[in-house]
């Protein structure tokens, strides 16, 4: 009996014990599925709201999937359903990832473009819009200012930067764009250091700019890429869960393949987004530079632009008359020559003396002799057509060159302004001054070599004029 009762007793411990370490693994196992819904619960609030709040558009698919996806979780909705739902978050999420053409990304909000936004995908053309739009800029503005003889040169290098593709084709317009700005630097021919350490800074500033911009293209490259390497990773984690799913049966297993793809999941994002972020910071500073150098860069190109034009001015004009000066005579007449030489094509020139000027100064004084001589270049002016180069040739001398003009022309003009200034009366004090001038004329002929020759026919035209009694017009 006492055999049978200890027996008994045996196998109540053992039942016993089996209970226990039963209870002890089910409590194991109860604490591991709380852990893992713990794990999951605190992923889920951690990722869902910044991820919702990603998407602008609350109806967008994948947003609608992903609150499908989290209300079947809550319910505890049978694996089927689940892993559908995961499925379907996965289909939205990868849509417009960068592989696909903008065409197919348009119209399509998703998980993805939402994240991608912040580096700036299409990047890569905006900046060379940019580009584009930045030199164009400069052009127009350099149109605006400088000789017209380099409007068709700019015009060319406009139309090609506005049709270019790619980078090397806007560089090479670029280099054009520098050797011409050179080249005028160059004809301007005074203070030229100060113009070309300009230049060069332009260079420098434009290389730099440019070196930012393609850095921020190579950073959008890298992240397309990594969002590749970032959607390989899905598919890879999404399949295996789909795989397991078959196999597994209780949802306790499922809900830690899901719990440990999530995971997965979990850290790629955290990593993704710690690359985004960098890349993003990145760009921005880039895109700011770039801004702030452009900007900067214009205020420098208009400055010189102005410093450049003054200077030019200054180079061409009398001071006294403000009309041209010698030095743009000679300029203006040699090209009239070339043209003709080359082309045939005519122009006349005038040469004007006043007559008895010393002793307008020795009567009235310097200063008066100097008033009259504005006064005399304001009313020739009045009579000249756009085209026509009225220049102070020297002292109280003055050349008109008349491009495209007969000595019939030429004459008729000469004649109006003789009258003009016989006309003028220059009051000073109580006396009225009254001046005449003595023109030579004449028109470019076959045989001219140069315009000095042109010049001399003229000069002697006046002569003539002086000889035979002044205040008249001689044809030479
Ligand atoms: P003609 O009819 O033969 O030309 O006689 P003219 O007195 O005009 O000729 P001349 O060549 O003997 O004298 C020119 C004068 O022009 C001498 C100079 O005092 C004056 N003159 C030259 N440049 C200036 C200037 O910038 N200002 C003033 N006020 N006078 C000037
Ligand atoms: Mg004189
Ligand atoms: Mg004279």
């Amino acid at each position: 009996m006492a055999y049978d009762q200890n027996k008994h007793i045996d196998e109540l411990t053992a039942k016993l014990e089996k209970i226990q370490s039963q209870k002890d693994m089910l409590l194991k196992e109860l604490t591991g599925t709380e852990e893992t819904l713990q794990a999951t619960v605190h992923m889920y609030s951690r990722y869902f709201p910044p991820i919702l709040e990603y998407i602008k558009d609350p109806n967008s698919a994948f947003t609608s999937a992903i609150k499908n996806l989290a209300a079947a979780l809550k319910k505890g909705d049978p694996k089927s359903k689940i892993e559908q739902l995961l499925s379907r978050v996965h289909t939205e999420m990868i849509k417009d990832t960068p592989g696909l053409t903008p065409a197919e990304q348009k119209g399509k909000t998703s998980f993805l473009s939402g994240l991608f936004k912040s580096s700036d995908r299409e990047g890569g053309d905006a900046f060379l819009e940019n580009l584009k739009r930045g030199y164009l800029d400069l052009i127009n503005s350099l149109k605006g200012n400088i000789d017209s003889i380099y409007t068709q040169k700019l015009n060319q290098i406009a139309s090609e930067i506005l049709s270019s593709e790619s980078y090397d084709n806007i560089a090479q317009q670029r280099d054009e764009l520098f050797s011409l700005i050179q080249q005028y630097i160059y004809n301007i021919g005074s203070d030229r250091e100060k113009i070309t350490s300009f230049v060069k800074d332009i260079v420098k500033r434009i290389l730099q700019i440019e070196a930012s911009i393609t850095n921020s293209y190579e950073d959008t490259n890298a992240t397309a890429q990594y969002n590749e390497e970032f959607d390989n990773l899905l598919n890879r984690e999404l399949s295996e869960l789909r795989n397991s799913a078959n196999v597994s049966e209780r949802l306790e297993d499922l809900k830690t393949h899901v719990s440990q793809t999530l995971s997965s999941i979990e850290t790629a994002l955290k990593e993704k987004t710690a690359k985004d972020r960098a890349v993003k910071m990145m760009s921005e500073k880039n895109r700011s530079e770039f801004q702030v150098g452009f900007s900067k860069l214009r205020k420098e190109l208009d400055q010189a632009i102005k410093h450049s034009k003054d200077l030019e001015t200054k180079l061409n004009q009398d001071p006294l008359t403000k009309v041209y000066n010698r030095r743009a005579y000679t300029k203006h007449i040699s090209t009239e020559m070339e043209r003709f030489l080359r082309y045939k094509t005519i122009f006349s020139i005038l040469v004007l003396d006043i007559d008895f000027f010393k002793k307008v100064n020795d009567t009235y004084g310097h200063a008066i002799g100097d008033r009259c001589l504005q006064e005399i270049t304001k009313r020739t002016s009045q009579v000249l057509r756009k085209n026509d180069i009225l220049a102070r040739y020297g002292g109280e001398e003055f050349v008109v060159i008349m491009p495209e003009t007969s000595s019939d022309g030429a004459v008729i003009v000469a004649e109006k302004i003789r009258q003009n200034i016989e006309k003028i009366e220059f009051l000073y004090k109580s006396n009225t001054i009254r001046m005449t001038v003595s023109i030579g004329v004449t028109e470019v002929k076959n045989g001219d070599k140069s315009h000095e020759k042109v010049f001399e026919r003229a000069d002697a035209a006046l002569y003539k004029a002086k000889n035979e009694g002044r205040n008249r017009v001689v044809v030479g």
